[in-house]
Order: C-alpha cells, then sequence, then structure tokens
C-alpha cells in the first residue's frame, strides 16, 4: 500500500480523507506544517500532501526528493508556496485547481455584503441588547461598480453573483476571456471607476502588491477591497496606512500577506507579534478572516476526490491532468 503523508492537517481534511479513501492509502495524518524543520519526516513516504501554507521551498523540495517521496500532492489550486523551479524534474506535483469556485466566490460577496452593511457591527450590538443602528449606514450594490481582477472560475462565478445583485462588472485579466462577453479595461481604469474591487487572480510575481500605493492612490474614498486569492496581492502596509487615512472605504481579506504564521491556528491566549495584522483587525472597516473562504462540505470533497483522483493516475502511470509545471519564461 502507498504511504502518504499529510502536513497541516485539520480535522476537517481527517474526515473527507478517511471517508473517500477505501483503504487504498495509509495516510499518516501530521498537525505541523511542512518545512525545513519537518521536512524529515517524509523519510519512507510516496506522497506527500501539503496545504497553501506549508513552506515548500528549494530545501524542502531536495529533502523529500532524497527521502523518496514521488509524488507532491497540494490539496489546493494555488501553489505560489511550492518552489516549482527546484521541483523540475525532480518531483512530480499535482494540485486540485477546482473544487467549488462558489465556496469562494459566496463568501467573497459574503465579505462585501458585511463590510457594507456592518453586519459585523450590528451582531455585536444586539448580543448586548444595544439596538441603536446609528452608524450602520451602508450603500446599494445595485448599479454600483465592481472590479474583477482575474476572470477565471471563481472570478466568473463572482462576476455572476455581483451581476445578480445589479452591479456593473469591470474586469481585468491578463489574458482576457472576450467570449465571457465582459467589459475588459485596464488597471488603471478598474482602479478608478470601481465601488468596490475584487482579487480573483493568482499570486505570482507580476500580480504580488497589484494593490499597493499608487493603485490605491487611484481608487474612490469608499472603495471596498475584497481578497479572498492570495495575501501577497495586497501590500498590506500601504493597505493599513490608507485605511488610517480613510483614502479607501474598507477592507475584507480572507488572506494575508504574513498569513502563514497565524492563521488555521489559535493565538487568542499568546496574541500575535504582527504589527500589521493587529492594527488591521482592529479596524471598524476592515474584516478579517482567517482563509476559510474554501471551506464548505461540497470544496472538503472535492479537494479528497481529486487529491485521490491524482495520487491513482500518478501510481497507475496515467496522464496527470492536474499536473503542476515549471515553464521557464526568460
Ligand atoms: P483560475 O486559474 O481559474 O483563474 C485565475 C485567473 O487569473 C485566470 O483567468 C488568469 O488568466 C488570471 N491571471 C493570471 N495572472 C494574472 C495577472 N497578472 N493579472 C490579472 N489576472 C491574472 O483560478 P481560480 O480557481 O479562479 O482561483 C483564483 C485564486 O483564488 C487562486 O489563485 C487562489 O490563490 C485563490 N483561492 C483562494 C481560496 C481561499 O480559500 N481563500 C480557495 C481557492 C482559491
Amino acid at each position: 500500500m502507498k504511504k502518504v503523508a499529510m502536513f497541516d492537517t485539520k480535522p476537517y481534511d481527517k474526515i473527507w480523507f478517511d471517508r473517500l479513501n477505501d483503504d487504498r492509502y495509509e495516510i499518516h495524518y501530521f498537525e505541523g506544517k511542512l518545512t525545513t524543520d519537518t521536512v524529515s519526516l517524509t523519510k519512507g513516504y510516496d506522497v506527500v500532501c501539503a496545504f497553501v501554507n506549508d513552506d515548500i521551498d528549494k530545501e524542502v523540495v531536495e529533502q523529500m526528493c532524497e527521502n523518496g517521496v514521488k509524488l507532491l500532492a497540494m490539496r489546493c489550486a494555488g501553489y505560489s508556496n511550492v518552489d516549482i523551479k527546484a521541483a523540475s524534474g525532480k518531483l512530480k506535483i499535482a494540485r486540485v485547481p477546482a473544487y467549488s469556485p462558489y465556496a469562494v466566490a459566496e463568501f467573497a460577496m459574503g465579505l462585501l455584503l458585511t463590510l457594507n452593511r456592518k453586519l459585523h457591527k450590528a451582531y455585536n450590538r444586539t448580543r448586548e441588547y444595544n439596538f441603536n443602528i446609528n452608524g450602520l449606514t451602508g450603500m446599494d450594490l445595485y448599479g454600483k461598480t465592481v472590479g474583477v481582477i482575474g476572470t477565471g472560475k471563481i472570478g466568473q462565478v463572482f462576476v455572476n453573483i455581483c451581476r445578480g445583485f445589479g452591479m456593473r462588472v469591470l474586469a481585468y485579466d491578463i489574458f482576457p476571456n472576450n467570449s465571457l462577453g465582459y467589459e475588459y479595461v485596464d488597471l488603471d481604469t478598474l482602479f478608478r471607476d470601481s465601488d468596490v474591487i475584487s482579487l480573483h487572480c493568482p499570486l505570482t510575481e507580476q500580480t504580488n502588491h497589484i494593490i499597493d500605493e499608487d493603485a490605491i492612490s487611484k481608487m474612490k474614498e469608499h472603495c471596498y477591497i475584497i481578497n479572498t486569492s492570495r495575501g501577497g496581492l495586497i501590500d498590506s502596509r500601504a493597505l493599513l496606512d490608507a485605511l488610517r487615512e480613510r483614502r479607501i472605504g474598507g477592507a475584507g481579506l480572507d488572506v494575508y500577506e504574513e498569513e502563514a504564521e497565524f492563521f488555521f491556528e489559535d493565538h487568542s491566549e499568546k496574541g500575535i507579534t504582527d504589527a500589521t495584522l493587529a492594527l488591521l483587525s482592529a479596524m471598524p472597516n476592515v474584516i478579517i478572516t482567517s482563509h476559510q473562504a474554501f471551506l464548505t462540505e461540497e470544496a472538503l470533497s472535492n479537494i479528497a476526490k481529486v487529491t485521490f483522483e491524482n495520487m491513482d493516475a500518478f501510481f497507475a502511470g496515467s496522464s496527470l491532468v492536474n499536473e503542476v509545471q515549471y515553464t521557464y519564461n526568460g
């Protein structure tokens, strides 16, 4: 039986992987993250199954290869935490490209609705029998303009949701899909004309800090920024400064650029050392969630199903349709 080492395992992962395994694989669930400190644990395993905040740098890749690992099965869509160049030709990598675009897109709209209609404040008030609604004024989303950056699977579902609200959609994508009939514009126009901006592109060298001081300076003062993609898309320091100076309306963040140290864990007793995250969390017009946009029953089931399919295909020697490959681009 092939042996799988799963890192950063949470109870909800185990439920779905145990349910769909059918005793095909011997899975060892490690709670800790895969890092240079833990990579020695991969010795003797055929597959390593990792997630978004495992730190799979060159050293980890090389050590896994030395330890005899044959496949890195990412149980997520993004792979910006993997040194795919280092793995090229040495270690096969598979991912789960789509497990529920609805889960993430619906969550993005949830963040927007909460932020705009101040549901987080209302919830806290009524729990203390404070039924005063002063300060809870939002705006109609109907008729407003939403700028969507990245019109892939999640971006498209989000566009449909926004259209259901009667919003005008502006789109930006490095590869515009003209069959979608979207109003594609350049980034400057999107920044300038949007009341809401939602990020749905991957984190790459090109998109790193796509929302920076300069981008924010072009936005409307009441603009809401929603990020359910990857934290590195936003320069958090620039975002914090803009929020403090009231140069934008607010932010709904399911991801944060330095999230790996904190997200998915309970830090309520010891607190956090990241001053930017602490200040952002304390702002009334910021909602931070802990990378949970994917967290639906359907998504978890699909993640386990496709991860098993990837492993089955790899060991059967069939084509690995969800392979992640390094492409040299100068
Ligand atoms: P996708 O590959 O279907 O779509 C990504 C889109 O971004 C593509 O259309 C691509 O052309 C575009 N893009 C690439 N580079 C770009 C650039 N430089 N500028 C503008 N657009 C660019 O991916 P998806 O399934 O829609 O997922 C989008 C992102 O959502 C993922 O990369 C991942 O980081 C994130 N995600 C987050 C969660 C969560 O729980 N918060 C869950 C799943 C995915």
